[in-house]
C-alpha cells in the first residue's frame, strides 16, 4: 500500500527522467537524503516545476514508491532567489550541494542527524544568498565545510597532534593519510603526503568551527581573499580524500595548493 508523508527538503540537483518528467535529488529534514519523481515539471505551465529548481526549499507531500518516491504537493518555504544573480553564488551552491550528495549517499553517514544537516544547508543557502562580496560568500562555505563534517563525526581537531596527542603549536602539519593534524615531531617520521599548515591558518579554521554558523567571527570583516582561498582549497582537499570523490567543481583552483 503506498504511503503519504509529509517532509521539507531542499532541492540539490535534478536530472531528466522522460520527456515530461524529472528527478529531484533533495535532503529531507526527515529522511536525509532523498530522490523523487517530480511529474510534469518539464511541461511549460508547471506550477512543479518552478519548486523543482536547484537550492529552493519547500514543504513536500511526498508519496512513496517501490523504487522511487514521488512529490505530490510542494509549497515553496525560501526560493533562496539572490542565488541565482551572482555566478560566484552559484558555483559555490553547487559545491555545497555536491558536498552534501557525496558525503550522504554513502556510509559516511551512518550516524547522520538529517535534521541538523537539513538546517545548516538552509543557513548556508540563506547566507550564500544574501552575502555582498566573495569574502563572504567563502567564509560561508567554510564554515558550512567544517560544520558538515563535525555533525558527520569527522571534524578536525585543530588543537592536538592526532598521533602523540601533544598541544599543536608554532609548527604543525596536516597529514593526508592519517587526516588529522601533526607536532614537528611526529611529522619527521611521516611518510605520506603533509602539508605544513600556518599556525594562523588553524586558529582561524579551529575558530569557524567551534563558532555558531550566524555568529560573525573576529575574522570575519579583516580576512582576505588569499587567506580564504587557501582554507578552501585545504578544506575540499580534504573532503575529497575522505570521500574519494573529486567535487566536480572549481578543479582549476586545486593546482597548487601550499598553505
Ligand atoms: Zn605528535
Amino acid at each position: 500500500m503506498k504511503k503519504n508523508y509529509v517532509t521539507e527538503a531542499i532541492n540539490l540537483k535534478s536530472y531528466p527522467l522522460n520527456d515530461n518528467d524529472s528527478i529531484v535529488v533533495m535532503f529531507s529534514k526527515s529522511r536525509g537524503l532523498i530522490s523523487a519523481v517530480a511529474k510534469g515539471v518539464k511541461r511549460p505551465k508547471s506550477k512543479l516545476g518552478a519548486r523543482a529548481q536547484m537550492f529552493i526549499a519547500n514543504r513536500l507531500l511526498m508519496s512513496e514508491g517501490k523504487n522511487l518516491d514521488t512529490i505530490g504537493e510542494a509549497q515553496s518555504l525560501n526560493t533562496f532567489s539572490k542565488i541565482r544573480s551572482n555566478l560566484d553564488k552559484l558555483s559555490y551552491s553547487m559545491y555545497l550541494a555536491e558536498c552534501v550528495n557525496n558525503f550522504c549517499s554513502n556510509n559516511y553517514n551512518k550516524d547522520e542527524n538529517p535534521e541538523e544537516i537539513y538546517k545548516l544547508i538552509y543557513s548556508a543557502y540563506e547566507k550564500m544568498a544574501g552575502s555582498n562580496t566573495k569574502e563572504e560568500i567563502l567564509l560561508c562555505v567554510l564554515k558550512f565545510q567544517l560544520k558538515l563534517l563535525n555533525i558527520l563525526g569527522w571534524g578536525i581537531d585543530f588543537n592536538t597532534c592526532g598521533h602523540c596527542q601533544k598541544k599543536l603549536d608554532e609548527n604543525s602539519y596536516f597529514s593526508f593519510s592519517i587526516n588529522s593534524f601533526l607536532c614537528d615531531s611526529c611529522y619527521k617520521n611521516e611518510t605520506g603526503e603533509a602539508l605544513r599548515i600556518h599556525n594562523k591558518i588553524r586558529l582561524f579554521l579551529n575558530e569557524l568551527s567551534i563558532c555558531d554558523f550566524s555568529v560573525k567571527t573576529m575574522y570575519d570583516d579583516v580576512v582576505n581573499m588569499i587567506v580564504l582561498e587557501k582554507c578552501f582549497n585545504f578544506m575540499k582537499k580534504y573532503m575529497d580524500n575522505l570521500t574519494h570523490k573529486r567535487t566536480k567543481i572549481f578543479k582549476t583552483l586545486e593546482a597548487g595548493i601550499s598553505i
